[in-house]
């Protein structure tokens, strides 16, 4: 089956690209000492790889994680376009991030690929209440997606597959389960036959096999824990329906990742990744497909993120405790204090999120910002970011060693106590500080632009009001900054000024 040949021409991405595709994203090409960038000294296999080790839900152990050929393939189950992603989904892709910028800085050449679930009951549904089609509809949350994306400062993948994409690929998959026995036809939909498989539930354990049967009654099935592949077109999908050899209709989700895996990645790649929530039925399903379509594992490694609880509850929308990027935004946290927040605890463990977790994440930063200021000032900037670490070794370590962020993060500020940057600081103390930025993903704020003094009087003049709570006084104020051009943008104690469009009319 010509589809399922994969190749792997034209698929490899270097950390130089990596770096290149964010220069691009950010928009700041070549901007030296930019701390997000891996600078394109960097150049591939140029330096001794350090071994990160990482818990293996498939084995149940910590263990190292291996290339597959010269680079490290990683793929991770992105969002579902229908709604803005809460900060429950985002504690996973920040996680995530941290994996594949250790990856990038211990030179494993990462190629990430994260995809977009365009297609399933949620986005039909969503884009038939809003009146839109379905690529209008998932466009849009797309792109509020990657707005939040980009406000939590998290890089780019490689590769952003769409299921609705991948369509040719998710029917051949099929075809060669159903050729091979292990998949059938009822109704114009098929199904996988779980009782084909015997190796069904290697990732999950599940005693009993304890198997759900969600849609069981509203399709017929031989096995009520038997999954579905594809769906038959029904009155509901309105025209969202694809041609098959079984009659019109349109995937089932699972099929959609081990399609757009496969495709980008091939088969036997190195880490698997997504939220605690799918490991069961999504991921032994993946498993099962990929298997049994191929003869080859889907992949080596297995990484799963806890959930984020809040105030000891799970995060849903019918107990109104769903957060999302832009509710902790206006609420007067940075973005990079929630991205500090949201790595406060190891990603295998619950994260308790309460307020307080972004007040003491703010005042970290706050810290973290100001060393950051003495060294560049010190170094007149001009550094770009360090090859290794040295003063900073042992952060690195507890990051290799299962991306041990908390453990990281305490070594960090027990450092910070007993150093002085205004006092004992060189050029490489800046260029290493960029490489450990970029490990955490928290660059520094940018640097504003020359203020005028009757500018920066009249932001004063606004932030007093506001701090006497005269709101009516200080929208005034906004708007005649606004008229002079100017944008100010408050942050938890302070604010920040930046030039705009002048209004006109
Ligand atoms: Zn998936």
């Amino acid at each position: 089956m010509e589809s399922l040949r994969w190749t792997r021409a034209g698929t490899w991405q270097s950390v130089r690209e990596i770096c290149l595709a964010l220069q691009r994203t950010c928009g700041r090409e070549g901007v030296p000492g930019r701390p997000d960038c891996l600078h394109p000294g960097q150049a591939k296999n140029d330096m001794a790889m350090d071994q990160l080790r990482l818990y293996n839900t498939l084995s149940r152990r910590v263990e190292p994680v291996e290339k597959d050929g010269d680079r490290c393939g990683v793929y991770c189950c992105g969002p579902t376009v229908y709604a803005p992603a809460h900060i429950g989904n985002f504690r996973t892709f920040v996680a995530v991030d941290l994996l594949v910028r250790t990856l990038a800085l211990a030179s494993y050449d990462p190629f990430f690929v994260r995809n977009l679930t365009d297609i399933d009951d949620k986005t039909i549904a969503g884009s038939q209440a809003a009146g839109q089609g379905l690529e209008d509809f998932t466009g849009h949350w797309t792109e509020v997606f990657h707005r939040d994306c980009a406000a939590l400062n998290l890089l780019p993948p490689a590769v952003e597959p769409r299921a609705t994409d991948h369509i040719n690929e998710q029917l051949a998959i099929i075809g060669r389960l159903v050729e091979r026995g292990i998949a059938y036809e009822r109704d114009g939909s098929v199904y996988f036959r779980i009782a084909a498989w015997k190796d069904y539930g290697r990732l999950s354990r599940l005693a009993d096999r304890e198997l759900l049967a969600r849609e069981n009654g509203r399709f017929a099935k031989d096995g009520a824990e038997d999954f579905v592949l594809w769906k038959a077109a029904r009155e509901s999908d309105g025209s969202v329906r694809y041609a098959s050899p079984w009659g019109p209709g349109r995937p089932g989700w699972h099929i959609e990742c081990s399609a757009m895996a496969w495709k980008h990645l091939g088969p036997n790649f190195s880490i698997h990744c997504g939220g605690v929530d799918l490991l069961f039925p999504h991921h032994e399903n993946e498993i099962a497909q990929t298997e049994a379509a191929m003869d080859r594992p889907i992949a080596r490694h297995w990484f799963h993120v806890a959930h984020l609880q809040i105030g000891g509850e799970k995060m849903s929308k019918s107990l109104g405790n769903l957060y999302t990027v832009a509710d902790i935004v206006t609420a007067g946290h940075s973005s990079r204090t929630l991205r500090l927040a949201l790595s406060s605890c190891h990603y295998g463990r619950e994260l308790c999120f309460r307020p307080e977790s972004l007040q003491s994440a703010g005042q970290a930063l706050a810290q973290l910002d100001a060393v950051g200021k003495v060294l560049q000032k010190s170094s007149g900037g001009g550094r770009p970011m360090a090859q290794q670490f040295s003063r900073w070794q042992s952060v690195w370590e507890a990051v290799l060693e299962d991306l041990n962020l908390p453990l990281a993060i305490g070594r960090l500020f027990r450092g910070l106590r007993h150093w002085n940057p205004e006092k004992n600081a060189n050029d490489d103390d800046w260029a290493e500080w960029q490489r450990l930025l970029f490990l955490l993903g928290l660059s520094l704020p940018p640097r504003e632009e020359a203020v005028p003094d009757g500018i920066r009087s009249l932001a004063e003049e606004r932030m007093a009001a506001r701090r006497a709570r005269d709101f009516i006084r200080a929208d005034a104020l906004r708007r005649k900054l606004a008229d002079e051009g100017w944008a100010v943008r408050d942050t938890e104690d302070d604010y920040t000024l930046s030039r705009q469009q002048p209004r006109t009319g």
